[in-house]
């Protein structure tokens, strides 16, 4: 898995503070796209056991509380996916009680079997690629109407797609 950044204090991208880390690729290049520097495989770098130690120590750092968020580039492609889930499993094992917040340009019905996996770990995640004509300001943690802010657990358990009541 390559990343861009890791930022320690995050008040955009989910509820309260969280600690969010920007993986590097992606393969959907959405139509005005916010973020394109994430696209290219080939720059920014790997993430190491050191950058996992990081997060592990430091997600509550100067006893600030924190969840983390995952975001792109795209955390669920090929090229990143499995780095994901390993940083979420590892993670959960800590910190059982915080949430991991996810964004993917996939949705979750077309997931593969891979992409699953990331299921068993990640409590909201956003789903949908950005569609420029349905872009929003107003609405939270999703940049076009089409995406949608998934419950991941009750989904789990009610077996069908319940959306993550916000506030
Ligand atoms: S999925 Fe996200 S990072 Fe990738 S092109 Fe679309 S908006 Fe940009």
């Amino acid at each position: 898995m390559r990343f861009s950044k890791i930022k320690d204090n995050d008040i955009a991208n989910g509820l309260g503070i969280t600690m969010s880390l920007w993986t590097q690729g992606c393969p959907h290049h959405c139509r005005g796209c916010f973020n394109s520097e994430t696209w290219d495989f080939n720059i920014e770098k790997e993430f190491t056991k050191d950058d996992l130690k990081y997060i592990l120590d430091s997600i509550d750092k100067n006893k600030i509380k924190r969840d983390l968020s995952i975001l792109g580039g795209e955390p669920l492609c090929s090229q990143n996916v499995e780095g994901v889930i390993n940083l979420c499993k590892e993670f959960k094992k800590y910190y059982p009680d915080k949430k991991i917040y996810l964004w993917t340009g996939y949705t979750v019905e077309n997931f593969n079997e891979i992409q699953k996996e990331i299921l068993k770990y990640i409590d909201v995640l956003v789903d949908g690629k950005f569609e420029e004509d349905k872009k929003s300001l107003a609405i939270m943690l999703r940049g076009s109407s089409n995406q949608r802010v998934i419950d991941v657990n009750k989904s789990l358990k009610q077996n069908d797609i319940i959306l993550y009541e916000i506030g």
